[in-house]
């Protein structure tokens, strides 16, 4: 009886090791969203104290979750590094911006149907640039053309051209509501595109309309029987604009690397504000941390959001 003691010693210490590990990684978060505003500047957004045209976000939705103010884009300032810099949590410095190369790392959406490869409809990437489609594919060997999640991406996939957000909008409500993906990003193009239209008007009442379509969105997680508490809501950009002429973006001012960042979830703080200095890979090393997937980042996990 004796020499059976140290073993049964040592599979208590596991299991009780084992607990600790569920307990501590127990979120109650099961669905991830996050919500691109392409291009819009964060003077435009956060950055404004009054916040004129984010009226949603800082009236209704603020109290819910956490801003952060020191948000960056901290590699290319185009949409499709600023998109795969999340995605897949590296900043890809010279990956093509028109559609025509496949990021080089795989992203948290082929980590989670690695995962759950049977859930054919639980991870989306929904945009109103077609280009947006190379994010559910990757260049390397091992991930390339498996694990892929659903696209619904421009008019009718990639080289068919852009739509406008609102069709965008339809089809993510139409999928949430049919599908409950665990996973979703959502690109809204219309401040990005009314931006290099030169329209500063266009472009100013395109962020107003993705707030509202934002607090729409919120609105209707909140009364979906099985999302509601378990849902987790991401909004950023990919890519300001430039500080000092809202048309164009892609270097490294202020203006095109500061981005707003707004949070909330049933694991995160609510109505807080913090300034620690984060960047787009950070959102991919977070969102694979809550959905106990495999940590492939080169970003941080944001503690700091968590209750
Ligand atoms: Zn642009
Ligand atoms: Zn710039």
């Amino acid at each position: 009886m004796l020499h059976k003691l140290p073993a049964l010693l040592f599979l208590l210490i596991l299991i009780s090791c084992n607990k600790d590990k569920v307990k501590e990684n127990d979120y109650k978060t099961a669905y991830c969203i996050v919500v691109v505003m392409d291009g819009a500047r964060y003077s435009e957004t956060w950055g404004d104290s009054l916040h004129v045209h984010i009226p949603y976000m800082a009236n209704y939705l603020k109290n819910t979750g956490v801003i952060n103010t020191s948000f960056y884009n901290a590699g290319t300032t185009n949409t499709t590094n600023g998109h795969a810099a999340i995605t897949t949590g590296y900043y890809e410095n010279n990956l093509d911006n028109s559609g025509l190369e496949l990021p080089t790392y795989h992203s948290y959406f082929q980590d989670w149907l690695k995962k759950y490869p049977l859930l054919l409809n639980s991870a989306w990437i929904i945009s109103s640039k077609d280009k947006l489609e190379v994010l559910s594919n990757c260049k390397q060997n091992k991930w390339k053309d498996i694990y892929q999640p659903k696209t619904d991406c421009g008019i009718n996939g990639i080289n068919t051209g852009y739509r406008s957000d609102s069709i965008t909008m339809c089809h993510a409500i139409k999928t949430i509501n049919k599908h409950k993906p665990n996973l979703l990003l959502i690109n809204l193009k219309d401040p990005d595109y009314f931006g290099h239209q030169n329209n500063w008007n266009a472009y100013l009442s395109a962020i107003k309309t993705s707030d509202y379509y934002i607090y729409q969105l919120w609105n209707l997680i909140q009364q979906d029987p099985e999302m509601a508490g378990k849902t987790t809501l991401f909004v950023t950009n990919d890519h300001g604009r430039h500080t000092s002429n809202f048309q164009h973006h892609g270097d490294d001012c202020d203006g095109c690397r500061h981005l707003m960042f707004f949070a909330a979830g049933p694991d995160f703080k609510k109505n807080v504000q913090l300034s620690q200095n984060r960047s787009l890979i950070d959102v991919h090393a977070t969102i694979s941390e809550m959905m106990h997937l495999p940590n492939f980042s080169k970003g941080k996990i944001m503690i700091e959001l968590f209750e």
